[in-house]
């Protein structure tokens, strides 16, 4: 196989989905895109300049203002608004809230997916790519396409772990694990690609694996891939 490596990695709210493309782009020396990051930089700037963001059309009108960017550094990965570092606030409970409606404006999906393309274009070995429609829409033509998921119990637990690492009150701990469900119904759900396994994704079910055998088994399905 000749060309730059394209790992597309897709799967819910957490499922372990950034950890494990980090962990993978690190082991292969790739560049990481956190896509989700981009959905909720945006989210922030339209939320922070008083557009009304349960109005599509209000949405579509405003999507092309910010300059939205993702350094793809798998060791400090960034993300910018017009120059602003947002990697804090867009993690906020209220971005969270609500990312998955703005992500289902068509206008947006096509404004972010060609930065996406253009950012795995200039990584020079390759890149490792998450979020939702990775396999299916952004690249279907990647090396290797993982789909990961985990059950309901585990994906909450995990999302509840981070937070409270990150000193997250109990209260909000809570609030954010009730969201990761309906984000889900919301992304999967969604007419504009929406969540889904593409056919060609192996899927890979993390409840019960370690983070380094998830790893171990998606470096050896791209190096499989590779060398075929
Ligand atoms: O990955 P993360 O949970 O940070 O993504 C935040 C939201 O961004 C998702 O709930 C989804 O609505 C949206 N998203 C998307 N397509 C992607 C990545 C994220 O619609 N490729």
């Amino acid at each position: 196989m000749t060309g730059p490596v394209v790992v597309a990695i897709d799967g819910p709210a957490g499922s372990g989905k950034s950890t494990v493309s980090r962990a993978v782009a690190h082991r292969l020396g790739l560049g990481f895109l956190d896509t989700g990051a981009m959905y909720r930089a945006l989210t922030w700037w339209l939320l922070n300049n008083g557009v009304d963001v349960d109005d599509a059309d209000a949405v579509a009108n405003a999507c092309d203002k910010p300059a939205v960017l993702a350094g793809i550094d798998a060791d400090g990965p960034t993300i910018t608004v017009d120059g602003v570092d947002v990697s804090g606030p867009i993690r906020t409970a209220e971005v969270t809230a609500k990312v998955s409606a703005v992500a289902a404006v068509p206008e947006v999906r096509a404004r972010l997916v060609e930065i996406q393309r253009a950012s795995a274009a200039a990584a020079p070995q390759g890149i490792v790519a998450e979020g939702r429609d990775m396999g299916t829409v952004v690249f279907p033509r990647a090396t290797a396409k993982v789909f990961l998921t985990a059950s309901p119990a585990a994906r909450a637990a995990r999302r509840a772990a981070e937070l409270r690492a990150k000193g997250v009150d109990e209260e909000t701990v809570r609030r954010m694990a009730g969201d990761l469900v309906r984000r889900d119904a919301a992304d999967s759900g969604r007419a504009a690609s929406p969540l889904a396994k593409a056919a060609d994704a192996v899927e890979v079910d993390t409840s019960d694996l370690s983070l380094d055998e998830v790893v171990d088994r998606v470096v050896g399905l791209v190096r499989e891939r590779v060398s075929a």
